[in-house]
């Protein structure tokens, strides 16, 4: 495994340049965009990783994968009907399918979608952002992980087209709390950071039924039932890489998760998971030499096949 991400690290390098850091997050233009890190993680504990793997970046719509499982935990099918499980087809921040569906998001990973996952947690959780962390201290078994003030601030003062998408559902009554409170846990939770080994065994429960594999110091977990976590992978292969989801699905066939800070981190269901990082997006807003990795592993190892 160790050689096969040298060779991946070594041929994603010529890709450098192909793509443009996010710029409309004022904070996350200012990432230097030539970094690639790729971390596996098995089933059997191991980690393998390589690049940039133990860089920090912001997990932005990273994070979405996270807050749907919780609001999933705590409301079960409930969820349904505030929110749909159909691809968009469109960009992760249109707003133009809302007003046809009469402000029901198609899926929990666009941004209209993400934003009633967050207003369900908010109700919940009178510190969202210490409940999120909690969750991803335990099963990154970091206790210093923690979101960027800066990046959440920068993404707060310009988050004008998210705060219409909250704005808009309210007047569809599909919308409990006020926006700009909703809007305030919205933006800590996207400027969590991780590095790719954390979020590679961070999203472990994916791959392994369920069940959290635990660290020597504390046992395993079962973070969500086999059957949850089934249905969550599902939306991840149709719904997580916005309007690119079939193409990721062509491309590489696994469930995954982007977000604009250029991570991506795809589910190896019963073998392990795959986290990638390179700040430099297409123009849909997924990491170029992530998509790239992505391929490349899936073709070197088979996995795709099984
Ligand atoms: N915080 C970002 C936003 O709401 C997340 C987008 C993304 O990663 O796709 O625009």
């Amino acid at each position: 495994m160790q050689a096969i991400l040298q060779q991946i690290h070594i041929e994603a390098q010529a890709l450098f340049g192909r793509g443009h850091v996010a710029s409309y997050i004022p904070a996350l233009a200012q990432v230097p965009p030539r970094q690639f890190g790729i971390a596996v993680a098995l089933i059997d504990g191991s980690t393998h990783a390589v690049g940039d793997a133990h860089t920090p970046f912001s997990l932005q719509s990273i994070t979405k994968l996270f807050t749907f499982v919780l609001a999933l935990k705590l409301v079960g099918d409930d969820l349904w009907l505030r929110v749909g499980r159909e691809p968009s087809g469109a960009a992760f921040n249109s707003m133009v399918q809302l007003e046809t569906e009469k402000g029901i998001p198609r899926n929990p990973f666009i941004n209209a979608g993400a934003l009633v996952i967050t207003d369900i947690l908010t109700s919940r959780y009178a510190h969202l952002d210490i409940a999120l962390l909690g969750a991803l201290r335990r099963l990154t078994d970091d206790p210093d992980l923690d979101w960027n003030a800066r990046i959440a601030k920068s993404e707060r003062d310009t988050a004008h087209r998210n705060m219409a998408l909250a704005y808009f559902m309210k007047s569809y009554g599909n919308f409990v709390n006020p926006p700009e409170l909703v809007l305030d846990n919205y933006c800590r939770q996207c400027a969590i950071e991780m590095n790719c080994a954390q979020l590679a065994q961070a999203t472990m429960f994916l791959a392994n039924s369920g069940l959290d594999i635990g660290t020597t110091e504390r046992p395993g977990e079962q973070f969500l039932t086999p059957e949850a976590a089934r249905r969550v992978n599902a939306l991840l292969l149709t719904c997580g890489a916005y309007d690119a989801a079939g193409d990721f699905a062509y491309r590489i066939g696994l469930p995954v998760k982007t977000g604009v800070g250029g991570g991506i981190v795809a589910i190896v269901p019963g073998k392990g998971t795959v986290s990638v990082w390179s700040p430099e997006l297409d123009a849909k807003g997924n990491s170029v030499l992530g998509a790239f990795a992505l391929e490349r592993l899936v073709q070197l190892t088979g996995w795709h096949h099984d």
